[in-house]
This record gives structure tokens, C-alpha cells and sequence, in this order.
């Protein structure tokens, strides 16, 4: 793929496709459209459901006087009044002056912050984002996640830090947060393409393609998207010992929901699947390139090895990225994970500063490339040597990915 046709791409899905959208809908025929054109193949759209909220009224007062917020989404309808509580802490001293207020949260609404509010008698909660030192008053539409809820509603607003900050000076007073909205089951989609295998066996590729709510996420993740087309495009024409899927996932912002989606749908076939190589941010101007592997310590060296031979620089560890690798090694496939890290102060995501400016053509070239080597030599193999067997270590670190245990303080 030329520079210019790899660019083209950045220009063409230059707008927001939050998971669930019309605009994630439009973005997934236009990656099945791109892999006929570039494989001679046909894409299939696999749906799923996600929940969906219109939000028709949301506010938000402190002593009466409006803060800009966007109400969360699938958070429930209705108001609550209580006194503002900043929670910079959260050690159980600390939880415990929640009963009754609604609570100003540093970072995102995790799943055990979550619990802890619930069991500590919050009946509200304000989130915010943006940054300070930013002249723009950003708000990201947030939401509920169900599995963060549970079903066990509480309403809550995101609003910017310029504005969290004004709130906490002031040392707090009445809060009140209405929403008003509607919640109902909509459809994402994952964009799955096959290159047919010799046996049994098959790789599966993969990288999100939506994005989150202010943002065109051109590095985030539209990088990844186009580099899965890239590779597409060179495999197709030299077939390979192992199959290759190739799986364009939906709402990975919302939590991962499309390789959920996918794990569930097709947990049989993982059997067969020998290995996940997941793309998620490359390409950057700026920034190290890494290899993060949810599978053997063997893997880690055997990349670090084979960068060397190749004279590329990166860096490998094992663990767990944040990504649609994840559910993927739940269900005991050997993933990695390639991305290219850039420092904050040069590019950002989440954002609407996230666009094709922080994107490189010859660095996704190169990324490419590497990528590339390392799925020819697994795909081309005699017998995958990657172990199908997650370590113990690893599990442990999924477990506390996936809520499942509390990590340890
Ligand atoms: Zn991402």
C-alpha cells in the first residue's frame, strides 16, 4: 500500500464512530468495502447488541448555580439533591464520609470504585476529564458501563477539570444531577475477513475501529484499523501455511464489547486459533514502539530476538494491554499486542486532538513491516510454537483486568 492510499484512509473515516453509531455502521462497511478492493475478498458485519441511551435533559447545580456536564449515559433517569463530596482518597476512611453525597471522582469510573460507592451510600457522582491547561472545555460523553452498574443505578456527570477545579475551591455545597433518557438495545458490529488456510489451524488479527466520543480516532485506533488492512492486502496474495482471520472490532471503547462479542460467538472455533495479534495505536510521529505479549515469557524473547536480527528497535514485556486482545486470551489464545506509545505532550487520545496530525506515513510503513515479519514467520510456521496455555502469572493479571479480583495495594 502506497503512503498516499495508506493516508487516504485517515481522510475518509475522519469523523466520531462511538460503538453503536450510525457513523460506526458506516465505518464498518467502508472497511468491508476497502478489503474487497484490497483482497478481492468479501467482509462479513457481524452484529451484536450493546445498550444505547439518548440523553434528552441532563444538568447539573452547585448551590443552585449550572455546571457544563453531559449526563452518563445508561445511568438511569431522574434527580438527586444531596451536599458535594471531593474523593481524592479512596482507603476505606475516606469511602465512608460517601453516605449520603454525591461524590467529585478523580479519573474514570472504574468497576471497583463503582462498588465501593454503592456500599458506601453515594447516591450520585461527578467525573471529569479534559485538562486544565487545555483552552478548550471539552466534556467526553461518558456512560454506565453495565458491567461497572450491574444493573444498580446511581446518576452521574462528566464535566471538565477547569470546572472540577473552580468546585473543590469553593469547598464543596448542594449538588443536584437530572438526567433524563432513554435506554434501549442498539447493534456495533465486528468486519471479519478469512484468507483461506492450508489446515486447520489460523491467526487472528485484530483492531478496533471505533472511537470515543470528541475524538476521530485516527491514532486511536484508525492506525491499527489500516495497518490489519495493510497486512490484508499483502497476505492475500501469498497464501499461508495457517489461516489468517482478520476481525475489525466494534465498541472496543465502550469495554471491549466487540472481541466480547466475538470470543462468545465463535469460542469453538478459538480452539483452532493458534495466536491473536492485536494492533492498537501505531504509527505515531513520536513515540517507542512495543510488543506487550498476554501468553509465554518465551514469546517476549523470541520478538526481542527476532527485532535484533531485524534492526528494529522496540521494546517487549508480557502482561495485559488494555485492548481487544484481552477477551481473546481469556479464552486461552496466546495474544500480542503491537502499538507504538507516544509521549502525552506530543499526541493525546479520548480527544478531539486525536486526528491524522499525530500520524506518520513512513512510520506506519515501518510499523507495518515488522509486524508483518513476525505474523509471516508464525503464519509460515512448520507448527506455531507459541504455547496455547496462558501462565499462571498472566491469569492472575487477567483476573484483575476483568474485575474478577481486586488488585492487590
Ligand atoms: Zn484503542
Amino acid at each position: 500500500m502506497t503512503n498516499e492510499k495508506l493516508m487516504e484512509i485517515f481522510a475518509d473515516t475522519a469523523y466520531v464512530r462511538t460503538g453503536g453509531s450510525e457513523e460506526e455502521k458506516r465505518c464498518a462497511r467502508y472497511i468491508a468495502d476497502k478489503c474487497r478492493e484490497l483482497t478481492g475478498r468479501e467482509a462479513a458485519l457481524e452484529s451484536f447488541a450493546v445498550p444505547m441511551a439518548d440523553m434528552a435533559a441532563a444538568s447539573f447545580t452547585v448551590d443552585g448555580r449550572p455546571v457544563p456536564c453531559k449526563g452518563y449515559l445508561c445511568a438511569g433517569s431522574g434527580s438527586v439533591e444531596a451536599p458535594l463530596l471531593y474523593l481524592p482518597n479512596t482507603d476505606p476512611c475516606s469511602l465512608a464520609a460517601c453516605r449520603g453525597k454525591i461524590v467529585l471522582l478523580d479519573g474514570y469510573l472504574g468497576y471497583w470504585i463503582y462498588q465501593d460507592l454503592l456500599e458506601n451510600g453515594a447516591v450520585g457522582f461527578v467525573t471529569y476529564d479534559g485538562n486544565a491547561n487545555y483552552t478548550d472545555r471539552d466534556i467526553d460523553r461518558r456512560e454506565l458501563r453495565s458491567y461497572v452498574s450491574q444493573g444498580r443505578k446511581i446518576p452521574g456527570v462528566n464535566i471538565n477539570a477547569k470546572d472540577a477545579i473552580q468546585l473543590v475551591r469553593a469547598g464543596g455545597g448542594t449538588a443536584r444531577i437530572a438526567l433524563e433518557q432513554d435506554e434501549r438495545e442498539g447493534t456495533s458490529q465486528n468486519v471479519v475477513l478469512d484468507l483461506p488456510s492450508q489446515g486447520e489451524g489460523y491467526i487472528l488479527f485484530t483492531a478496533h475501529y471505533d472511537s470515543t466520543s470528541l475524538s476521530q480516532g485516527a491514532y486511536d485506533n484508525m492506525t491499527g484499523s489500516a495497518g490489519l488492512l495493510a497486512l490484508a492486502e499483502r497476505f492475500a496474495g501469498a497464501p499461508h501455511r495457517y489461516g489468517m482471520r482478520f476481525c475489525w472490532c466494534g465498541s472496543e471503547e465502550r469495554g471491549l464489547l466487540g472481541s466480547k462479542a466475538y470470543a462468545a460467538a465463535h469460542e469453538e472455533e478459538l480452539k483452532n486459533c493458534a495466536l491473536n495479534i492485536n494492533l492498537d495505536m501505531i504509527g505515531s510521529v513520536m513515540g517507542k514502539f512495543i510488543a506487550c505479549v498476554t501468553g509465554e515469557e518465551k514469546l517476549v524473547h523470541y520478538i526481542e530476538y527476532m527485532a535484533s536480527e531485524l534492526g528494529w528497535g522496540m521494546e517487549a514485556r508480557q502482561g495485559v494491554y488494555s485492548s481487544d486482545s484481552t477477551p481473546l486470551a481469556d479464552k486461552g489464545v496466546p495474544a500480542v499486542s503491537f502499538a507504538r506509545l507516544a509521549p502525552n505532550n506530543t499526541a493525546t487520545i479520548h480527544n478531539s486532538y486525536d486526528t491524522a496530525a499525530l500520524v506518520l506515513a513512513e512510520r506506519m510503513q515501518a510499523d507495518v513491516d515488522f509486524i508483518a515479519a513476525f505474523a509471516d514467520r508464525m503464519g509460515n510456521a512448520a507448527r506455531c510454537p507459541v504455547a496455547r496455555q496462558i501462565p499462571d502469572n498472566v491469569k492472575e493479571d487477567l483476573d484483575v483486568y476483568l474485575n474478577r479480583k481486586r488488585k492487590k495495594k
